[in-house]
This record gives C-alpha cells, sequence and structure tokens, in this order.
C-alpha cells in the first residue's frame, strides 16, 4: 500500500507539474522553475538535438563512439580514457563529453483552458475557476524516469550563426573555452577545400585559419599532396559542440582528412556526404599500405613541422606506422599522439598565440618520440570488435541520472560576454546560467523521485500500479478538471 501511494504521489508530481515545489524547497535555484515543467512531454533520456547525421560520418567518427565505427576498428570504449599518459584536457574530439539537453525545447505543456465566471451582479468578490487540461494525444502518464531539462553550453553556442565582433581571442582552454573575433577558413583555397559545410564550423581564431592556408600550400607545392580536405575547426563563436569533440572551443584546433582532395571542386552536397577512407586494415590494428602511403606520412611531418603546431592527434595504428618509417629524423614525433578514432582524419592544435592572456596553455609535449611504451600501451587497448550476435539491449534497471552537461558557468566568465556581443547576440536564459552544482542537486532529486518511481512499479508490477494509480488520481485522467474558488484579490 505504501509502494502504491509513493508511486501515485510520483506520478502526480509529474504529470501536475508540481516538481517546481520539490525543488524549491529543497533550496534550488528558483531558476529551476521557468523550464522544470517543460520535461513533461520530453523522453526520458536527454535528447540529441544537433544536427548529427542520421547515418554513421566516417568523417567524425568521434561524433557518436562506438556507433559510427566499422566493426573490425576498436571501438572507443576499448581505450580507457583514464590513459595515464594523457591528462583529461588533452582529450580532443567528443568522447568524454556526456551529450547536452536540448537548447530550450518548446514544452508541450497540455492546453490549458481557464474560464473565469462573476457573480450574476458582476461583482467579482468569489470567482470560481475552470480549468480544463486538453490531453494530448497519445500522451499517458509517464512510465519512464523524467528528467529536468537544463540549457548547457553547448546548446547556446551551437545557436551562433556569426562570430563575436570583438578582438581575436582565445578565451579559456582547448575543452573549456570559447572564441572572439573568429575569422572564416573560405571554403574554397588554392589548396583546400572545406568539407561538411552545414555544420558551419570553419571559424577560427585569425593565427590559427592563417596557418591552414600556408599549411594547405606547402603540402601541395612541397609534398605532392593534392590538396587538403578540412573537417571541423571551431564554431563562429567557439564553445563547446553539440555533437563531436570535446575540444574545438577556442579556435586552436583542426581537422583535417587522411583522404586527398579531388581534382575538382566538390558540391555542395558532395561535401556533405563524400565518405572519407579509414587508414587501417581489416583487423583495426595496423594501417592498410595501400592507403596509408608516404603521401600521409609527409603531410602529417609537414603539419608537425610548424613552431606553433603544439599536439597532432592520429590513431594509434597511425602512430606506430610513423614511428617505423620516421628514421632518424625523430624530433616531429613527440608531437604526433595517440588517441582515440583519428583514423579517417588528423587533428592539428596549435599552442595559444603569443600574449593571448585569456588563452589557457597546455603542457608542451616533453619531447621524446612517444614510440616506445606510450605507443605500446595504446595499441595494447586497441581490441579488435569480436563477431558475435548483435548486443541485447539492457535490461530495465533503475534509472541512472544523465550527466551534467557543460554549463556556461563552466566556461570562463568572459564567454557569456562573447555569446551577447553584437546584433546577432545569442540569448542567454536564465537556466543557462546555473551552476555545475545547482544542476547536479537537481538532477540528484529527481533521480530520488525516479528511483521511488521505479520501486513501486517494480513491488507491484507496472501495469498494476499503474491502473491503480490511474484510478485513485483524478489528475492522471485524460480529461482533467479542477475547480477552485479563488478570492479575486
Ligand atoms: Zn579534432
Amino acid at each position: 500500500m505504501r509502494a502504491a501511494k509513493a508511486l501515485a504521489l510520483a506520478f502526480v508530481c509529474f504529470s501536475a507539474i508540481v516538481c517546481v515545489s520539490l525543488f524549491l524547497t529543497s533550496g534550488a535555484s528558483p531558476a529551476l522553475v521557468d523550464f522544470i515543467g517543460s520535461s513533461w512531454a520530453q523522453s526520458a533520456q536527454p535528447a540529441d538535438t544537433g544536427d548529427a547525421p542520421s547515418s554513421p560520418d566516417p568523417a567524425r567518427p568521434e561524433a557518436a563512439p562506438g556507433a559510427s565505427l566499422p566493426s573490425f576498428v576498436a571501438q572507443p570504449h576499448a581505450l580507457s580514457q583514464s590513459e595515464p599518459n594523457e591528462p583529461p584536457s588533452e582529450d580532443p574530439e567528443g568522447t568524454t563529453s556526456p551529450p547536452d539537453s536540448p537548447a530550450a525545447a518548446p514544452a508541450a505543456d497540455p492546453t490549458t483552458t481557464g474560464s473565469v465566471s462573476t457573480g450574476t451582479d458582476g461583482s467579482s468578490k468569489a470567482r470560481k475557476i475552470s480549468i480544463k487540461v486538453e490531453p494530448i494525444p497519445g500522451m499517458e502518464p509517464p512510465k519512464e524516469p523524467v528528467w529536468p531539462k537544463f540549457v548547457g553550453a553547448k546548446a547556446l553556442f551551437g545557436k551562433a550563426k556569426v562570430p563575436a565582433p570583438m578582438e581575436a581571442r582565445s578565451i579559456g582552454s582547448y575543452s573549456r573555452g570559447c572564441l572572439a573575433g573568429a575569422v572564416p577558413l573560405p571554403i574554397d583555397g588554392p589548396a583546400w577545400q572545406e568539407m561538411r559545410l552545414s555544420r558551419n564550423r570553419n571559424w577560427g581564431n585569425p593565427k590559427l585559419i592563417a596557418l591552414i592556408e600556408r599549411f594547405a600550400k606547402d603540402a601541395q607545392k612541397l609534398d605532392g599532396w593534392p590538396g587538403l580536405l578540412v573537417g571541423d575547426i571551431a564554431q563562429p563563436r567557439g564553445g563547446p559542440m553539440i555533437t563531436g569533440h570535446a575540444s574545438h572551443q577556442i579556435g586552436l584546433d583542426a581537422d583535417f582528412w587522411l583522404t586527398p582532395m579531388p581534382n575538382y571542386r566538390l558540391s555542395r552536397k558532395e561535401r556533405e556526404t563524400k565518405e572519407a577512407a579509414s587508414m587501417l586494415d581489416s583487423t583495426g590494428l595496423k594501417v592498410d599500405p595501400k592507403v596509408f602511403t608516404s603521401k600521409q606520412v609527409a603531410l602529417i611531418k609537414r603539419a608537425a613541422s610548424y613552431p606553433e603546431v603544439e599536439r597532432i592527434f592520429v590513431h594509434p595504428a597511425i602512430k606506430k606506422a610513423l614511428c617505423e618509417v620516421a628514421g632518424t629524423d625523430r624530433a616531429w614525433l613527440g608531437k604526433v599522439r595517440p588517441w582515440f578514432g583519428h583514423y579517417y582524419h588528423f587533428h592539428m592544435r596549435i599552442k595559444c598565440p603569443d600574449g593571448a592572456t585569456a588563452c589557457a596553455p597546455q603542457v608542451p609535449p616533453t619531447g621524446d618520440d612517444g614510440c616506445g611504451k606510450e605507443v605500446t600501451q595504446w595499441l595494447a587497448k586497441v581490441v579488435p570488435a569480436k563477431e558475435g550476435p548483435p548486443s541485447t539491449p539492457r535490461p530495465p534497471g533503475p534509472p541512472r541520472a544523465p550527466s551534467v552537461p557543460i554549463m556556461l558557468s563552466d566556461l570562463p566568465k568572459e564567454c557569456q560576454a562573447v555569446l551577447a556581443s553584437g546584433p546577432d547576440a545569442v540569448e542567454i536564459p536564465k537556466t543557462a546560467l546555473l551552476t555545475h552544482i545547482e544542476v547536479k542537486k537537481a538532477l540528484a532529486k529527481a533521480a530520488a523521485v525516479n528511483l521511488a518511481l521505479y520501486k513501486a512499479s517494480a513491488a507491484k508490477g507496472a501495469n498494476a500500479a499503474s491502473a491503480e494509480t490511474l484510478a485513485k488520481s483524478p489528475a492522471l485522467r485524460p480529461h482533467l478538471h479542477k475547480s477552485a474558488t479563488a478570492d479575486p484579490k
């Protein structure tokens, strides 16, 4: 009986959107009130509302770890994130970044109509207020855990269409920062073509953009590379991205395909759909010498040759191949670091520009070529996926709270000014200003409610419990009629 009561209470809480009081009374920020109700009609898990391609994108395998990798390639989980040789700040892609919540997703609130009937004499000392809540077709009391939604930094920076009209500055760190005064890499140049134009990620610090142009021309002229296919650089105002990449936030990172540029200008459609070739053989443990040739070696070596370039990230098998062919000139290898993914493309990162006081530098590479223990350890983690039956979905268990997204408060304060600058400013809702701890607390509260719901449901059997709850809770019936006598004052 107690379990049924708890279940009923939880259902009522969610359906009537009175969870607000739960959060308010527990000391959470009042700002939560603004959006807590929107969780009613949203799915249980944070939805990725980004423009991620629906099909696997080989050009950016990190965009959907695990899902987009061919079966012969080691899955990201095979490469532990707790790799001692790599501090988390070095994580160049999206493998440690939790999915973000949708930005200001419109709340699909039940249609509420109110009528006020006054006394026949026209007085309004007491009015009977009738509130009718129309059902949303197909909507039932939640069977899944419901979580409060938050406007994370990804959603805000993903909205920026143009750069902040400010002096060019890289602000913060590679994986927690933003970019003012970005400039675009032209989508076509004498020695490059920008790919995936729909993403609008061809923006960078002017220093990086100038280097990319130089690199493309050098590789073409000096190394016989036909031209660069350029992947993601940064968003117009930098910041975290809705899909892929933990870094690329301050306009000092860029991805380049290891596939040579064709000798014609790609159409916009081709730039969206053309697939990059994996450099690995069918084992996923070695490069394929038919695809990964001296041309790719020369290209990566060229990128590493610039003093501004501090790190280059490649798949461990590519690093191993570079180690084997480098010969006696090995100093550049120290900049080339093994990392998750990166078998279709490589990632170039430049140092904080001189005098960029707001830019948080990384520890420079030690100078060791990394061809000994480091690459061996990485390769040991690359375990080819075994052929086997498709994995079965995880059985339902106690609800687990989603990760706290990167909040605006996790970035340097100046990033708010970057968003808010210019006529094309990105509006910052109050709910985006919640701190990491506030969000965490709210999720913990919701987790407690969800757990109670789950336990009650498990105890009684979901169907029976639902029926009982519905019977006892008029608020959960499809048509809710509420009458109240309100004092008009
Ligand atoms: Zn990258």
